[in-house]
């Protein structure tokens, strides 16, 4: 467990249970956290009976991407934007393509506070900042501390995100957020609960919400034998269409076996180019990602 140091910070969201608990109210799992312990997650703990943020300033993982690695394909095209991530995540999937370093929370990590991502961002000739590589939600404190700095600066702020987000915090993060790309990995309940351990209608609130507020765009990880039907692939279509309109940007990203989901196969293009036809349409903008020909 970390001390407490600059890495951590008093959490936004939580309460004060009876016993030693707290309870976080980041996001949908409400986890009860007893003293010395962590949430789901394994970014916020209970230290003498307060909850914090423990990857406040810690960095996982940088770069400076273009902006379309996000992916981001209809905001600034072209630009480049300073990439940051950290470790942990509120989701367990067991085919992660991040998984070195959402789901190890050992990985080793550089402190680097708001005012110096700024900095980086500034010299660097980056558009501004992308909370990314592993999940901005839980981050809360850092991603908000940030974006403010940055926005004061003149830079955007960008999440790449799982959605797995409470509508409050959502709501009080999103007027610093510019662009989102939100991953709705299935159009199917019993996938985000058996196999992210989350819920699709979470996610599906925070797609509505955020396009009200910011450019979004959305990615499908198709994996095969889970969510590449063409049921499937209209149930999702006809819901974006419907709820955050044809405008909206939609990426197919192709799957490849990592971390604990060996059966499944890499998906074979007939498939992605099944899922593009479909989905074009009902949307102008659907592309396909991760493909190496
Ligand atoms: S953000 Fe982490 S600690 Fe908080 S409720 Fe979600 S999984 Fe639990």
């Amino acid at each position: 467990m970390l001390k407490n140091c600059d890495n951590m910070k008093e959490a936004l969201y939580y309460k004060k249970l009876n016993n030693d608990s707290v309870q976080c109210l980041l996001c949908p799992k409400l986890c009860k956290i007893k003293e010395g312990k962590s949430g789901f997650c394994g970014a916020r703990q209970n230290t003498g009976n307060k909850l914090f943020s423990n990857i406040y300033s810690r960095i996982s993982s940088q770069g400076m991407d273009p902006i379309e690695k996000k992916p981001l394909y209809h905001f600034y095209p072209g630009k480049l934007i300073l990439s940051l991530g950290t470790i942990g995540c509120n989701f367990a999937c067991p085919f992660c393509q991040n998984w070195q370093i959402s789901q190890d929370r050992n990985v080793p990590t550089q402190y680097m506070p708001p005012s110096e991502a700024v900095e980086k961002a500034l010299e660097r000739n980056s558009i501004g900042i992308a909370y990314t590589y592993s999940e901005p939600m839980i981050w809360y404190e850092y991603v908000m501390d940030t974006a403010k700095l940055a926005k004061k600066k003149g830079l955007k702020n960008v999440l790449v995100t799982n959605g797995y987000i409470n509508e409050d915090p959502l709501k009080e993060l999103l007027p610093l957020i510019d662009a989102m790309n939100i991953d709705l990995k299935a159009f199917d309940e019993k996938f985000y609960r058996e196999i992210c351990k989350g819920d699709l209608e979470t996610v599906l609130k925070t797609i509505k919400i955020s396009s009200a507020s910011c450019h979004i765009e959305i990615t499908n990880l198709v994996i095969p034998g889970l969510n590449d039907t063409i049921e499937h692939f209209e149930n999702l279509v006809n819901w974006i269409a419907e709820n955050t309109g044809a405008n909206t940007p939609l990426h197919f990203s192709r799957y490849f076996p990592q971390y604990k989901m060996k059966t499944s196969s890499v998906t074979p293009i007939e498939t992605l180019e099944q899922a593009y036809k479909i989905a074009k349409e009902k949307l102008k903008s659907v592309y396909l990602g991760n493909i190496m020909i």
